[in-house]
């Protein structure tokens, strides 16, 4: 698990606007902060400056209180969860989920494996379709094992860019409350992307807002979304 601090963090595409401008936050060990804000606000570019898929411009970004501006996304060790699943549709679940692991070449035997994609399966009750392709899964049983995947790899934070946003109104349900258990059990730090109001108020500790790239505020959810 881990604490992720964000200390006057700016990204700049080119010569335009910065995506994120001068934002700062400290996001507890164990924390759900939920990030919020209308479309182009820079919320995905700031997942992907603290995974590592983006450069930073200026800032600091630490973990664990260590800057790790420079490192690479896989020494980060933190996991992204995506919208559209981005699954392997010629690998079974059991080695999608594996998949984070096989990556780590001779870090895992192949009994360590086993044990943690069948340890990962459990908790996502997705045992019985260890043996499927993702084309036989329903689309809440493939958000799932990408799920999975980011548990596998005992990621010291989880990182989700809208994950529920393409499932329909009950499956959304579903998965709601599966990451809020997850979330109980396994205490994992996690920043987590939304439009919906619901998830932000059932999952969020707390939640920030961003307005053109520049934190606006942040709040409980009931503070925010609960003003009389
Ligand atoms: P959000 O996730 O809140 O919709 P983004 O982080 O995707 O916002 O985008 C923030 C701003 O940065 C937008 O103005 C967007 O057009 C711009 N942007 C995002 N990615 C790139 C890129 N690769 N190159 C140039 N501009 C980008
Ligand atoms: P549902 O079963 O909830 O209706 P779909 O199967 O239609 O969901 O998938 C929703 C979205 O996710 C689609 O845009 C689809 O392209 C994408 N998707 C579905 N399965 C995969 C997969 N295995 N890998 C990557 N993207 C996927």
């Amino acid at each position: 698990m881990a604490s992720i601090t964000l200390k006057n963090l700016v990204k700049k595409y080119g010569d335009g606007f910065p995506a994120v401008n001068d934002v700062s936050l400290d996001i507890a060990d164990g924390e759900f902060i939920i990030l919020v804000g209308p479309s182009g606000c820079g919320k995905s570019t700031l997942l992907r400056m603290i995974v590592g898929l983006e450069d930073i411009t200026s800032g600091d970004l630490l973990i664990n209180g260590e800057r790790v501006n420079d490192k690479a996304p896989r020494d980060r060790n933190l996991a992204m969860v995506f919208q559209n699943y981005a699954l392997y549709p010629h690998l079974t679940v059991f080695e999608n989920i594996a998949f984070p692991l096989r990556l780590a070449k001779g870090k895992y035997t192949d009994e360590q494996v086993r044990k943690l994609v069948n340890d990962a399966a459990a908790t996502l009750e997705l045992t019985e379709h260890l043996d499927r392709k993702p084309a036989n899964l329903s689309g809440g049983q493939r958000q799932r094992v990408a799920m999975g995947r980011a548990i596998v790899r005992q990621a010291d934070a989880f990182l989700f860019d809208e994950p529920l946003s393409n499932l329909d109104a009950k499956l959304r349900g579903q998965m709601r409350s599966e990451i809020s258990q997850m979330q109980r059990r396994l205490g994992t730090t996690s920043v987590y992307v939304t439009h919906d109001q619901t998830e932000a108020m059932t999952l969020g500790d707390r939640v920030a807002v961003l307005k053109k790239g520049i934190l606006q505020q942040v709040a409980s959810p009931r503070e925010l979304y609960e003003q009389p």
